[in-house]
């Protein structure tokens, strides 16, 4: 495949943007090489600036789980933008959107949105805070919630209960408050929770991780969670940015029967445009500003063209009675496909997959939190992602990330895809 034009416009790039991109993981640091640079894409298809066909594994991180540029989506967003793009004040489509989604989500009475996931996580963790009181946050190491202050922290070295920051600007008083744990690691939850008794305001997590591969919760792991905090007067934040409206239509709370405290949206609910969102029953909602004294705003929340998407969107996936088992049943066959063709071709591998994510970990290992993530062969991912992208197949360009089928995707582009991969597979 030819990627002249795509290095040409990254080359120029480079001389405006840091690095060339305006996120990180675009810019194949993990990978080696120089990004592809988009033209367009319609359904599972992207065309890059070269004129390459590529299937599409990662739909945007995940908002386009109809495919891209589907028709009631876009229509929806033009419609919207002819009577203007913003306004600061309110408007009808927010509370269409509102009550849409807390009817599709369980255990949730209001819900207030923002730009993005980031935004929805950081607000969350503000508000059960603010709620309870307390100032200090559990999260799980290998599980992303954005990139805000106090999410960026890895673990510390000797003194197990103290997090310390893994970026440069995140300051040591920030990084106190956030207590890192093993993730399906229960017991090491709870002594997190022993030690620090009366202190820890919220448990935050993906109830499916999504960013260190696909590492679904094992069983009883977010049943634990759940006992724990009721125990300890802590509240449960699921970050559903990734699982809601993928793995259900409620997302991880329905597919998994548990109710969290307060639930963070992104991804998918904005359609392919920048939103977020974060919802909780009435008595925690309610301690935000303006009805609270917790404080939260945003000049563009609500935009009218992003809650136009959103709410073609989920109106979609609420009226398609059949769409979140499809999905399930083309990873499930796509699972088979190149577990089936790895095998054969002996290459060392572990597949975790749940609904419509998945991921390929090139270590024979079981995948359930981030130190078994990280033992994955990454010599062995890189050619693997670059002799998929060769077949015209794009993958994430990093071994840590969650392959998001989509409906589009047809059994024939499966196949292609199984086929890529056996071809790969060789010269692995
Ligand atoms: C993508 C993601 C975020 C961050 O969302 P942004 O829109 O990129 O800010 C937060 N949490 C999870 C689980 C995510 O996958």
């Amino acid at each position: 495949m030819n990627y002249k034009r795509s290095s040409a416009l990254f080359v120029e790039a480079e001389k405006v943007i840091p690095g060339g991109v305006n996120s990180p993981v675009r810019a194949f640091k993990a990978v080696g090489g120089t990004p592809i640079f988009v033209k367009e894409a319609k359904g599972a298809y992207l065309y890059d600036e070269d004129n390459n066909r590529l299937i599409d594994y990662i739909n945007s991180w995940g908002p386009m789980i109809l495919g891209h540029a589907h028709e009631p989506v876009v229509s929806a967003v033009v419609e919207k933008a002819k009577k203007g793009t913003s306004f600061g004040m309110p408007t009808e489509i927010e509370t269409k959107i509102a009550e849409l989604a807390v009817s599709m989500v369980p255990n949730i009475d209001k819900i207030r949105f923002v730009n993005s996931g980031t935004e929805a996580c950081m607000s969350a963790v503000r508000l059960a805070r603010g709620f309870t009181g307390k100032d200090k946050i559990i999260k799980f190491a290998g599980c992303y919630h954005g990139h805000s202050d106090s999410f960026l922290i890895q673990a510390g070295s000797g003194a197990i209960t103290f997090g310390t920051p893994n970026s440069p600007g995140v300051t040591e008083g920030t990084a106190k408050d956030t207590l890192l744990a093993r993730y399906n690691d229960i017991e090491n939850v709870t002594q997190l929770i022993e030690a620090n008794q009366g202190e820890i305001a919220c448990v935050i997590l993906e109830p499916v991780a999504g960013n260190m591969g696909c590492i679904p919760p094992k069983k009883g792991f977010l049943e634990a969670l759940r006992t724990l905090c009721d125990a300890h007067n802590i509240l449960l934040i699921f970050d559903e940015v990734m699982t809601g409206f993928r793995l259900a239509k409620g997302g991880a709370q329905e597919l998994f029967d548990i109710n969290a405290d307060i639930v963070c949206f992104g991804k998918v609910i904005g359609g392919g445009l920048p939103v977020g969102a974060f919802a909780a029953r009435n008595e925690i909602m309610n301690h935000l500003a303006p009805l609270g004294p917790v404080y939260q705003a945003g000049t563009l929340s609500g935009n009218p063209l992003a809650m136009a998407a959103g709410l073609a969107m989920l109106s979609e996936l609420n009226n398609d009675t059949d769409i979140f088992k499809r999905l399930a049943e083309k990873t499930a066959y796509l699972h088979k496909g190149i577990a089936k063709v790895l095998n054969d071709n002996n290459v060392v591998h572990t597949i975790n997959r749940l609904g419509s994510m998945i991921s390929v970990h090139f270590d024979d290992s079981e995948i359930v939190d981030f130190e078994t993530s990280a033992k994955g062969n990454n010599d062995t991912f890189k050619k693997f992602f670059h002799g998929m992208l060769n077949e015209g197949v794009y993958i994430a360009p990093s071994a840590f990330e969650t392959w998001f089928i989509t409906d589009a995707l047809t059994y024939e582009d499966l196949d292609f895809t199984i086929a890529a991969v056996n071809k790969v597979a060789k010269t692995l």
